[in-house]
């Protein structure tokens, strides 16, 4: 089981190197437990026939709260403040880990229970805290296997998803010194009896949110493990960890938002677990710490704003053939997949992670799952263009010039004509060159360069008519068979 380090590598996709594409991080399982999970979650939301008016409806509602955040955050904090909470706006994750640290100073913490949350991934808060000598414990399943392995999660939701049974009976063998088991049921009781401990001994709880509720000020966590329950209610403080577009206007919107991400998210008609929590409980404390850390960038730009109502539901990594193939490390940062890809380089620059965007066949199978209909492809093409006007490490100025060039070529049909017969010399001019096409770097290191076929390229046989004539017989004859399928 390989170790990685779990510090932020700054998003380079794949480091720019393709080693990834065909030997991926982790086991294998992770692209087997992918498909998986697409299969049975799109079987459940294939058979509810107003599955595409709740998508629209969660579309709308989350396009209405980003586009008027400003007055939902404020009315969130009030009416949460009003019973005993404490919101704290925090603009980067070093003020958000320092907000942390005097919480914990504060009420003397030495050991933290932590529920999942993406956010304090963001913050490497665990490392913050360790280093302040407080040990925090994840007491997600998934979240708790990575953290025992000294790895990052390689999913949003299910974090140890590149791990098979078998590595994690392993894993509980070398570091709890349990007896070997591969059994799910005998792994899962491991977990909770160690885990247990780590609850009752813990002096402070953090969690983070599904959705902030503005017009009651109530914080909605799903779960299926019954540990953010035990996270947020058994220690004395409770620090909720949220992202600043997790807001939603109003109560009766969360029902739509509730049944989407439970059926795209793992496949139920809803989490075992759904709490409500409208403010402190007498004798207890409860903060809020609402993160920018380039949320507020991303708000900027009129064209890149629908990423942000992401509700974190997994569903676009599980069927993009890119991840599957690679695995959530090789993108970098805290968010895998076409999601990570949108809105990372927004999240720690273009600068760091412009090659994100191009980590996508631009297929569309993402947009065409999203419970909220955030058009992956569009918000990728809108970034590649920006990686590639805007002057970044992460593009040498020969990446520019290559797609300026291409760019002009697919602009007019004689350009078209003349940089395909450019091309086609250079092919076949390559043997006799100082440098050969199978070492253009990245991209002939995992792949073989095509032959050029023989004989007519296919403007030459499309310009005969009766070549015409037989391809549209055929794709004629093609659409009325399908038609009476
Ligand atoms: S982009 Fe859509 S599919 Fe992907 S995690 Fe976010 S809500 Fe889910």
């Amino acid at each position: 089981m390989a170790t990685k380090d779990l510090h932020l590598e700054g998003a380079p996709f794949l480091k720019q190197q393709t080693t990834g594409l065909y030997k991926p991080a982790g086991s294998e399982s992770l692209a087997a437990a992918a498909e998986r999970s697409t299969k049975s979650n799109r079987e459940i939301t294939d058979a509810i026939p107003h599955w595409q008016d709740w998508r629209e409806a969660a579309h709308r509602i989350k396009a209405y709260a980003i586009a008027n955040l400003d007055k939902l955050l404020v009315q969130f904090e009030r009416n949460i403040s009003a019973r005993g909470a404490t919101v704290l706006f925090a603009n980067d994750a070093a003020e958000a880990n320092q907000y942390v640290l005097d919480i914990a100073r504060e009420h003397n913490v030495k050991r933290v229970a932590k529920g999942k949350s993406m956010v304090s991934e963001e913050m490497e808060l665990n490392r913050t805290l360790a280093a302040a000598g407080i040990r925090a414990v994840e007491t997600d399943l998934g979240e708790y296997i990575v953290q025992l392995a000294g790895q990052r999660p390689t999913h949003i939701v299910t974090p140890a998803l590149h791990l098979s049974a078998a590595d994690v009976g392993r894993l509980f063998s070398d570091k709890l010194g349990e007896p070997f088991s591969e059994e799910h049921e005998n792994l899962t009781n491991i977990a909770r009896r160690h885990l247990r401990e780590e609850f009752l001994q813990a002096d402070m709880g953090m969690s983070g949110a599904n959705f902030a509720i503005a017009d009651t000020g109530t914080l909605a966590i799903v779960e299926n493990e019954g540990n953010v329950g035990l996270s947020t209610s058994t220690p004395p403080v409770h620090v909720v960890l949220m992202g600043m577009e997790k807001v939603i206007p109003r109560i009766d919107h969360l029902p739509v938002f509730l049944q989407l991400l439970a059926r795209v998210g793992t496949g139920q008609k809803l989490t075992s677990y759904t709490h409500l929590i409208h403010g402190a409980t007498p004798g207890r404390k409860l903060y809020v710490i609402i993160l920018d850390n380039g949320r507020s960038r991303i708000l900027q730009d009129p064209a890149a704003r629908k990423a942000l109502c992401c509700i974190r539901c997994g569903m676009c990594l599980n069927i993009c053939p890119v991840y599957r193939r690679v695995g959530g490390w090789a993108y970098g940062w805290v968010y895998p997949g076409p999601i990570g890809s949108i809105i990372t380089p927004h999240l720690v620059g273009l600068d760091k992670a412009g090659t994100l965007p191009f980590a996508s066949s631009l297929c569309g199978a993402c947009s065409e799952v999203c419970p909220v209909k955030i058009d992956i492809p569009h918000q990728l093409g809108h970034l590649r263009k920006r990686a590639i006007e805007e002057p970044s490490p992460a593009h040498s100025i020969i990446d520019r010039v290559t797609w300026k060039a291409w760019a002009w070529a697919m602009c007019g049909p004689k350009r078209y004509r003349l940089a395909m017969w450019a091309v086609r010399q250079g092919v076949r001019l390559a043997p006799f060159l100082p440098w050969h096409p199978d070492k253009l770097g990245a991209w002939t290191r995992g792949r073989e360069l095509p032959e050029l076929p023989a004989g007519p390229t296919f403007r030459n046989w499309w310009c005969k008519p009766a070549n015409r004539e037989q391809f549209n017989t055929t794709l004629n004859s093609q659409s009325r068979k399908r038609d009476q399928v």
